[in-house]
């Protein structure tokens, strides 16, 4: 692995009661595509609330090398803005200041939002959200962006685009990408290594090839085939 721009440890996470994360480490290197593969309730939206600073962890380290963007399960849009407005708003932690707030680069690593700039975002369909909550992510510049739950609720070609759009973002422009995901298939076809989390601990990781043939991987997350 290269040097890593995200690397967990040991990190523990305790609601009242329940522990949801136990233990976990974790690294994502320099231009690395991951996955990350967990049933529901595994743990991972409480592993992407830590990674953002949302939850503090009880025990474990995270140290992110770089700048970290995340495009958040559900998409968040605000429906009222325009595409462009959105966008825009993914500049305000830029470093660049007024210049980091100019969404014309974006609309050139991703040419379909062009014609929708000047829509509002809540009219939009759930794969154009998508499109835009990754563009609004690439707007503060990042070196890793955490996708949670790229494909929940959009329809397979719509997909196939989005993950085209990332692997060029990965090989032309060196950006790190941890997937956050539960279509298992398409994590572990998308991405050359990943975790496999199950109630809170990584029960596997490895080269994604290697799992995808695992029986263990197989039987409980791509349908026993
Ligand atoms: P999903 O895909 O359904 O979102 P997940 O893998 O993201 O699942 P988490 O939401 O991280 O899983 O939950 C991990 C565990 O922690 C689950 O057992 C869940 O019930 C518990 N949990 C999550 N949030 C809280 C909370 N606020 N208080 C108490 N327990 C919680």
């Amino acid at each position: 692995m290269s040097r890593p721009v995200v690397e967990v440890t040991g990190l523990t996470v305790r609601y009242a009661g329940a522990t949801a994360l136990d233990g976990v480490d974790l690294a994502v290197g320099e231009g690395e595509l991951v996955a990350l593969i967990g049933a529901n309730g595994a743990g991972k939206s409480t592993l992407v609330k830590a990674l953002s600073g949302l939850l503090r962890p009880h025990a474990g380290t995270i140290t992110v090398r770089g700048r970290l963007a995340q495009v958040p399960e559900g998409r968040e849009m605000f429906g009222d803005l325009t595409v462009d407005d959105n966008l825009r708003l993914g500049g305000w932690r830029n470093p660049e200041g007024r210049r980091g707030r100019d969404t014309s680069p974006i609309y050139e690593l991703l040419p379909e939002l062009s014609d929708l700039r000047r829509r509002r975002a809540g009219s939009l369909s759930g794969g154009q959200q998508q499109m835009v909550a990754i563009g609004r992510a690439l707007m503060a510049r990042p070196d890793i962006l955490v996708v949670d739950e790229l494909s929940l609720g959009l329809a397979p070609l719509v997909v196939t685009t989005l993950v085209g759009h990332l692997r060029t973002l990965n090989t032309e422009r060196g950006l790190a990408v941890l997937l956050i995901e539960q279509n298992a298939r398409l994590a572990l076809d998308m991405c050359e290594r990943a975790y496999v989390l199950e109630t809170g601990r990584i029960a596997l990781h490895g080269a994604a090839k290697d799992l995808a043939r695992d029986p263990q991987v197989t039987a409980a997350y791509l349908g026993g085939h």
